[in-house]
């Protein structure tokens, strides 16, 4: 009952609220003072004097609007305490005058990195722009709230005719409305924003707690495709939805009960044949389904915040695999795992690397970072940089991996201090075959020279290629073409059949030359 009285008060407030924030209601002020005193004489000016401040108090002031709703208000926007009873609202004008309506929910894509890039001052500014840009975009009557940091929620005024088609047409006029250049300090700021809706008719739960859910649902379901993507609301989104929570909580525990673990591929040089380290990569070993390939559960353990984990487990497992190398007197150099963005940003990484190193006993320089180009051409966050230089101070190795793909520049190739950059596979691709990718390979060789970095080439898969970047002047390959990713029980032997291959390589080319 209090709950329904606090809301009916608040619902009154901000209706008073908006009507004394318009800037017409503000230029009136002094008018209709000076029509109350023409009318009533002293005596009502003075009560209209007295009265005027107090409205504000009681609308402004404690438990009242606070300065945010305030400005919401301004910019047209319904204040969000209330937002959920007047889509309920709307819900249930739509169902019993058998309108229609839609909610969209509307999210600046990469808004959280906006404070670090622009300053939270802008940051705001862009929010509040965008907010005006979406309530101008819609029609007299439809409800907009700010519903997240960077979100934003419409409810559309029941109409007669709504379908599919038009929800799209204004999912995309609201997106091109916020593609126009933001202008702060003179400076043009562009954005794009993620789209996901959800027509009344198509909620089976009916409730207006269900329709927003299901909207919220289509907006993850456009991000999961983003940026700029647009996503209507259907049954079958939902279950993907549901199989995706289960897939989180299935990874989450194959995590914890050792089914995810390292294979291993190897790398060798060009120059002597030699292995040089082998790369660790993730594979779920499921007991139902088989082998699953990162591609498929990385993005669940990253939804699950469970990156730290998943590199934890990769390094005591590469680790263990090098002591278990160096004891059975095989030679394998260095070993490279790979470590993720948000990993990067664990303020404990470099201890947790030196502890875990010590624990087997290991020299940092085994240890091969390997580093996306993307996560360092994006003018990573300070930690993100001191991660990075501090494994490198540590003396690990960092390699700069899928190079080529992500436009980091040569001033961030020597402040991270890398030791090697793995030339993608795009580039390798056919290599021996296609003069433009001799080209690409031959122009980042020499720059890799010239700063004096190592270079691999990734994804190897023919000899034809192999010769070529051998030939070229890369120092190390990595592909199928040298082997497959192999569990850790397989590298022993592989490391002995290929050693004893290249012991009689020589012997073969000399019978055919003698
Ligand atoms: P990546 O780091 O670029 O790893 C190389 C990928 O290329 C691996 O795929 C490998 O199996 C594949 N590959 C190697 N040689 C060839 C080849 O000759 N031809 C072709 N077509 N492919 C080749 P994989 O194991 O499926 O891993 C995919 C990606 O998943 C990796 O790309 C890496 O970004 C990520 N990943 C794998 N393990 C981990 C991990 O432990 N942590 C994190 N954060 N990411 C991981
Ligand atoms: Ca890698
Ligand atoms: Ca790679």
């Amino acid at each position: 009952m209090s709950g329904l009285f606090g809301e009916k008060t608040t619902r009154a407030r901000s209706v008073v609220a908006e009507f004394l924030t318009r800037p017409a209601a503000l230029a009136c002020l002094p008018a209709v003072s000076l029509a109350v005193y023409w009318m009533g004489g002293d005596s009502a000016l003075i009560t209209v004097a007295a009265i005027m401040p107090l409205i504000y108090l009681l609308t402004f002031g404690p438990g009242g609007i606070n300065t945010d709703q305030a400005t919401a208000l301004q910019h047209g926007l319904t204040d969000t305490a209330l937002f959920d009873t007047l889509v309920a609202e709307r819900f249930k004008e739509a169902r019993e005058g058998a309108l229609s309506s839609a909610i969209f929910k509307i999210e600046i894509d990469e808004g959280t990195e906006f404070p670090d890039r622009l300053g939270h001052a802008a940051t705001e500014t862009i929010v509040a722009r965008v907010g005006e840009r979406i309530f101008a975009a819609l029609r007299e009557g439809d409800l907009v709230a700010k519903t997240g940091d960077y979100k934003f929620t419409a409810c559309l005024k029941p109409v007669r005719q709504l379908d599919l088609e038009l929800c799209i047409q204004l999912a995309g006029r609201l997106q091109a409305a916020l593609e126009e250049p933001i202008s702060i300090d003179g400076t043009s700021v562009y954005l794009t924003s993620s789209v996901g809706f959800c027509q009344h008719s198509h909620v089976i739960n009916q409730s207006s707690m269900a329709w927003l859910d299901a909207a919220r649902t289509a907006l993850r379901e456009a991000q999961a495709h983003g940026p700029n993507a647009i996503r209507a609301y259907s049954n079958e989104m939902k279950r993907r939805s549901e199989t995706r929570a289960e897939l989180r909580q299935e990874v989450a525990n194959a995590l914890e009960a050792g089914h995810i673990r390292p294979w291993f591929q190897p790398q060798i040089s060009t120059d002597t044949g030699l292995v040089t380290g082998f790369e660790a990569l993730a594979r779920w070993e499921h007991p139902d389904r088989g082998m699953i390939s990162p591609a498929d559960f990385l993005p669940a353990i990253e939804q699950s915040d469970m990156l730290e984990r998943l590199a934890e487990v990769m390094m005591y497992h590469a680790f263990a695999a090098l002591r278990a190398w160096d004891e059975a007197g095989v030679s394998v150099p260095q070993i490279g795992v790979n470590f993720a963005g948000p990993e990067l940003k664990n303020p404990r990484l470099i201890d947790k690397v030196r502890w875990e190193l010590d624990r087997f006993d290991l020299t940092p320089e085994r240890l091969a970072v390997e580093v996306l180009e993307t996560v360092v051409a994006r003018a990573p966050d300070d930690i993100i940089t001191r991660n990075i230089n501090g494994l490198g101070q540590l003396g690990c190795r960092i390699d700069l991996d899928d190079f080529g793909t992500g436009h980091a520049s040569i001033a961030s190739i020597r402040r991270f201090s890398v030791s090697r950059i793995k030339i993608d596979r795009s580039f390798v691709m056919k290599a021996d075959r296609d003069p433009d990718q001799q080209r690409m390979i031959s122009a980042i060789l020499t720059m890799a020279e010239r700063l004096g970095v190592e270079t691999l080439a990734e994804g190897v898969e023919t000899v034809g290629e192999h010769a070529l970047l051998a030939q070229l002047g890369c120092d190390h390959v990595q592909g199928f073409g040298i082997a497959k990713p192999m569990p850790f029980e397989e590298t022993q032997d592989w490391i002995i059949r290929h050693n004893a291959k290249l012991q009689d390589m020589p012997r073969i080319l000399g019978n055919r030359t003698g």
